[in-house]
Parts: structure tokens; sequence; C-alpha cells
């Protein structure tokens, strides 16, 4: 079997020396085993930060071993009473084309739902991301204006339509002109914004928002968040979800203090990790799972084909390279 290893610690942007591909045997499942072929393969931002050696909510990727993350794989062989061969399971095994799992350590997905590709994105990992992060933490009102940046992003775009969906005015903020169209046309977000050729960002907020921001649901960090900050409503709700404009930075992220404007709106910002309402996933799973069918919630992926290409999907992340949520498909069912 093929397996991507953590070669070295990325200072900077990661490049192919970050990355090791090896082979080794495909192992043999014991009594309580499966052996998994991979199907699908996730790349997600967050990844970059299991990359250093730093504390945080996840433990860092070990050198030299397989990079974890999330993975939709069917059974060819089992010895587990819970699964039969053809079962299509998900798990956190990485990049590898083959595991042997203990049951305990994967989930049989629901075939019938959608594609099974939908369970690493909305009806997984990011889907539940933006479901919480926007309910639990932004609690949009109807009315109320919801500004998201990273918006055409498998986390953003989920965001938004759920925004929608409460009957809010919704803006997206976005890296090229097919990702605005695709907001608008496609998602129907009231407005979306291009931060890559606007000439002023903070004007053109002025003019999307006309009532102020009463949510901004934060997936980049830095200078973006600084032009949403300037228009921020009394009592705005601001869920920290991700900083990807400082994942690759060398050094300290560097901007205006947010201290003062959080006093003079006495808005709430508030940072989240998806897990923190791991309690409430089934209902949140239910919920998107319902929206989907009823068609009120739709969805793009981007998929590359072949294992060999996982590491050059994991760095377009950093490059805008995709709608929606990123994927790699690795075998055929
Ligand atoms: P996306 O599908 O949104 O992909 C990343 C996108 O980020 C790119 O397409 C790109 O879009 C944008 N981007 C890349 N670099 C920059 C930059 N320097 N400045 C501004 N935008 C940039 O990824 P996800 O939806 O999976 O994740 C979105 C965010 O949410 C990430 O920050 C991630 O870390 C975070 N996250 C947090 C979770 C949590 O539990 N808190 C869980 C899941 C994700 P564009 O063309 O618009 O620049």
């Amino acid at each position: 079997k093929k397996q991507i290893l953590l070669a070295e610690r990325p200072i900077g942007t990661p490049d192919n020396n970050t990355f090791q591909f090896v082979e080794t045997g495909i192992g043999q499942p014991e009594n309580g085993e499966v052996l998994l072929r991979t199907l699908y393969v996730s790349v997600d931002p967050y990844m970059r930060g299991r990359m250093i050696d730093t504390p945080s909510y996840v433990a860092p990727y070990e050198l030299n071993k397989v990079i974890e993350g999330g993975v939709i794989g069917e059974v060819i062989e089992s010895k587990s009473d819970h699964f039969t061969q053809g079962d299509v399971v998900i798990g956190g095994y990485g990049w590898q084309t083959y595991y042997t799992a203990k049951e305990t350590e994967v989930r049989k997905i629901d075939k019938d739902i959608a594609p099974i590709s939908t369970h690493l994105g909305i009806l997984g990992m990011t889907g539940l991301t933006a479901y919480f992060g926007l309910l639990e933490i932004g609690k949009p009102k109807e009315g109320e204006t919801v500004v998201i940046s990273g918006a055409a992003g498998a986390v953003g775009s989920v965001v938004g339509q759920i925004a929608k969906i409460k009957g809010a005015r919704v803006i997206g903020i976005a890296g090229s002109d097919e990702k605005i169209q695709y907001l608008t046309e496609e998602l129907h977000f009231d407005e979306a914004i291009n931060y890559k050729t606007t000439s002023s960002l903070k004007k053109d907020l002025t003019k999307a928002c006309p009532n102020g921001v009463d949510v901004y649901f934060d997936n980049v960090g830095g200078e973006i968040s600084d032009a949403v900050l300037a228009h921020i409503n009394k009592f705005a709700r601001i869920p920290i979800c991700g900083a990807i404009s400082s994942y690759n930075l060398e050094g300290h992220d560097l901007g205006p203090r947010v201290q003062s404007t959080l006093i003079k709106k006495s808005a709430l910002m508030q940072g989240f990790t998806v897990g923190d309402f791991a309690n409430q996933f089934p209902e949140g799973s239910v919920s998107l799972a319902k929206w989907l069918q009823e068609g009120k919630l739709q969805y793009q992926e981007t998929i590359k084909e072949g294992f060999e290409n996982i590491p050059d999907a994991f760095l377009d992340l950093f490059k805008g390279n995709n709608i929606g949520k990123l994927l790699v498909k690795v075998a055929d069912q």
C-alpha cells in the first residue's frame, strides 16, 4: 500500500520536501478488525497546524508517520461482527491507500442519503462546523446582516446558506470572480465581494452592508477581518472559525488590536472548534441532511483524482483553487 508521511515540519508554505511517499505491505485483519480500501481523502486547512510541533486542540503529526485526516473507505475484508464486505465507512486514518482498522476506529455511513463524499463535507466535519459555529455562536436573527469570509469554501458556503434559511441578509467575501458568481447566482447570497480585485474592501462593505454587520463568521483572519470589524453593529457576534491567512506565516500576524472595537460595540468574539459540539452532532447531522434533501442546501465539491496528487490538493487550499469541499478521489467504489 502507498502512504504519505510527514517528512519534515514546514516553515512557511509546505512544499514537496514536507511529504514523503512510501510503499509498505497491506496488513491482514485480525478478529475485531476490517481491511479498508481508501476511496476519498479529505484535505483540510487545520492539517497545516498539525504539521508543526506546538500545543493545540489536537496532537501534532509525528515525523515519519502517516498524515492523519478524514477518509472514506470501503470494507474489503471483515473480521468484525459489525461490518461486512462492501460497507462504506468514515475514519481518520489519513493519507494511505489501504488500512487495517479496529472496528472502533471507523463508523459506517449511510450510502443512500447522498453521495458518499458528502460525509467529508456538507454532511460531515465542515458542514457541522458551519452549522454549530453559526447557530450556537453567531445566532443570526431574521433581517440581520451576516458577513462570511472564505465564503465559497467548504465551511463558508454552508454558513451562508444556513444564514439565508434563517432569514438573514448574507454577504460573502471570496477570492475569484467565479466564486463570486457561484455565491450570488447559485447559492443566492445577497452580495459577494472579491477581496483580491477590489480597490477597497472597506468601501465595498459599506455599500453591501447599509445596516452594518450583526454576525461576522470569520474563516480567514488578517486584513479581511480588520475591514469587516470596522463595520460591526452593537451586540455583534463574531464566531472565529479559522484564520487561514496566517497559517503559513513565518512570524506573528500583526494588525489592529480588537479590544476597543469589541468594547464600543458590546460585541462577542468567540473561537471554537467543531469538537466543542460533539454531543450535539446527531442533531446537526439530521438538520443538514434534511435541508439537503429538501433542496434548501446545495453543495459543490472540488475533486482531484489520484493518491499522488494529495499533497498538491492540500496546497491548493492555500491558493484558493477550490470551490466548496476539496477532496481527493483515490479509488472507485
Ligand atoms: P475552504 O474550503 O474554505 O478552503 C480554504 C479557502 O481559504 C481557499 O479556497 C481560499 O479561498 C481561502 N484562503 C486561502 N488562503 C487565504 C488567505 N491568505 N486569505 C484569505 N482567504 C484565503 O476550507 P474549509 O472550509 O475547510 O475551512 C475554512 C476555514 O475554517 C479554515 O480557516 C479552517 O482552518 C477553518 N475550520 C475550522 C474548524 C473548526 O472546528 N474551528 C473546522 C473546519 C475548518 P479564496 O479564493 O476565497 O481566497
